[in-house]
Parts: C-alpha cells; sequence; structure tokens
C-alpha cells in the first residue's frame, strides 16, 4: 500500500499513512490518480489557452500532444505570471488614478481659494 499524499510505502494490513493521515491505496490506484491528475491538468491548459486565444480545443489538443510533463509545468509557470503582471498592472492604473484625482482636486481647490481671496480683496478695496 502507499499513500497518495507523500507516495510512502507501507505493509499490505496498513490503512492509514501514519504522517498524512488520508487513506492508503495500492499502487494501480495511485497511478489511476496521477494519471487523472495528469488528464485534468491538461484540461486545464486547453481551458486557459482557449479562453486567451480563442482558437478550438482540438487545435490546442493537436498542438500539445507531445508536450512532457516539465514542459507543462514550465507553461504553467508562465501563466501564473502573465495573470500576476496583468493584475499588478491594474493596480498600477488604480494607483495612477487616484493620484491623478487628488491633483484634480487640489488644483480646484487651490483656483477657488484665489478667486475667493480676490473677491474678498476687490470688496475691502471698495469700501
Ligand atoms: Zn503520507
Amino acid at each position: 500500500m502507499v499513500c497518495p499524499k507523500c507516495k510512502m510505502e507501507y505493509e499490505d494490513w496498513v490503512r492509514e499513512c501514519s504522517d498524512c493521515k488520508v487513506p492508503l491505496v495500492t499502487d494501480r490506484e495511485l497511478a489511476e490518480m496521477e494519471e487523472e491528475k495528469r488528464r485534468q491538468r491538461r484540461e486545464e491548459r486547453e481551458r486557459k489557452i482557449q479562453e486567451k486565444m480563442e482558437v478550438s480545443v482540438e487545435d490546442i489538443r493537436e498542438w500539445g500532444k507531445d508536450i512532457s510533463e516539465e514542459e507543462l509545468a514550465l507553461e504553467e509557470a508562465e501563466f501564473n505570471r502573465e495573470l500576476e503582471n496583468l493584475e499588478n498592472r491594474k493596480k498600477g492604473w488604480e494607483r495612477m488614478d487616484r493620484r491623478l484625482s487628488r491633483m484634480i482636486l487640489g488644483i480646484v481647490g487651490g483656483a477657488l481659494l484665489l478667486m475667493g481671496a480676490g473677491v474678498v480683496l476687490g470688496l475691502l478695496g471698495r469700501a
């Protein structure tokens, strides 16, 4: 028996991993679980590329049929970096927006103050 989480091997009668506290599985079940995980990662990749490029899943599947697990991992990292960059860019724009509105508020406020002072001085001058 083997732990699906830490991959530690146990005697056949053991039912649970003493470290991870998860039920043990047979080698075959583990292989099936990993195959399922691989399948899900590939589906996720197909979905992400399709979202970005608006191409059909069949095309993406065709381009990715020889992709290795290492390439898949690299691609995933690339996607995550790109998403992060987009997120940071968005935050940058929001910051600039706030700075700009503060600046406009300052200019308008200053102009109003000067106008007020001018009116007061004019009234004083006339008196
Ligand atoms: Zn374990």
